[in-house]
């Protein structure tokens, strides 16, 4: 199994939500349950800095996908992918 952990340069992170809200899985989740804390969502802005959520046999959780990376303006996120069993 694969787990894709974020990793986000807090040196470069403005807060700016960007990650946050162009988060596809963010997005499914708001639509379906009308908001988006650290309960559900896979990716939040705290204090000012965008930080990734995973839970433990959650589902779901980050499926790497890479939109946020893409869409960051800092250029902020990176991804690791663990392989566990
Ligand atoms: S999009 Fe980038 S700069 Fe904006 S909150 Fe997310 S990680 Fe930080
Ligand atoms: S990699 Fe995809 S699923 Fe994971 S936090 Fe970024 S946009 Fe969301």
């Amino acid at each position: 199994m694969q787990i894709f952990k974020l990793k986000i340069n807090k040196n470069l992170c403005t807060g700016c939500n960007v990650c946050v809200v162009s988060c596809p899985i963010n997005f499914n989740l708001l639509k379906e349950m009308g908001q988006l804390d650290e309960e559900n969502a896979v990716i939040l802005v705290k204090n000012g800095i965008a930080f990734p959520i995973y839970i433990e046999n959650r589902n779901p959780n980050c499926d790497g996908c890479g939109v946020c990376i893409e869409c960051c303006p800092q250029s902020a996120i990176q991804i690791e992918v663990l392989e566990v069993k």
